[in-house]
């Protein structure tokens, strides 16, 4: 009983600590990315831990779990239905404020006899670091080895 409660008690400490590190950043991290994180504070977490923890605050509606366009889930501390821009280059996932439009969601519901919520925008393509980057790349200036 008594070792139930302790760990228990450990458990819903390091809930918190998984909450406070996904809410902290916002970078939408994937459990693995998590687990990665919360090991710098404490070094006996584990996988299976981070996947239960993590199933509980979506639960709870603490967290949102998204499948974004690389097909891994990432988990969200803003729970409420927003867009996404997903990087393909360095696939870094942030929020876009833009409106969301209740008549599609209602369309969707009359097209369908599905009981739609909600719905969300995911737009892709190359971040602004990365569309930097290959266009140092591409420029002839920055070529390696051109005094060589
Ligand atoms: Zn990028
Ligand atoms: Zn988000």
């Amino acid at each position: 009983m008594i070792t139930n409660n302790k760990k228990a008690r450990r458990n819903s400490g390091q809930r918190e600590l998984i909450w406070q590190l996904v809410a902290a950043v916002n970078d939408h991290p994937t459990a693995l990315q998590i687990y990665d994180r919360l090991r710098h504070d404490s070094p006996t977490a584990s996988l299976g831990n981070v996947y239960r923890n993590l199933a509980i605050l979506v639960e709870e509606g603490r967290l949102a779990r998204k499948t974004l366009r690389d097909g891994i889930e990432h988990f969200d501390a803003t729970t409420s239905d927003h867009c996404h821009f997903v990087c393909e280059q360095c696939c870094t996932v942030s929020d876009l404020d833009l409106p969301l439009h209740a008549e599609i969601t209602a369309e969707a519901r009359r097209k369908t006899r599905h009981d739609i919520k909600g719905h969300t925008i995911q737009f892709y393509g190359l971040c602004t670091r990365c569309s930097k980057e290959n266009q140092r790349l591409k420029s002839p200036s920055t070529k390696k080895g051109r005094n060589q």
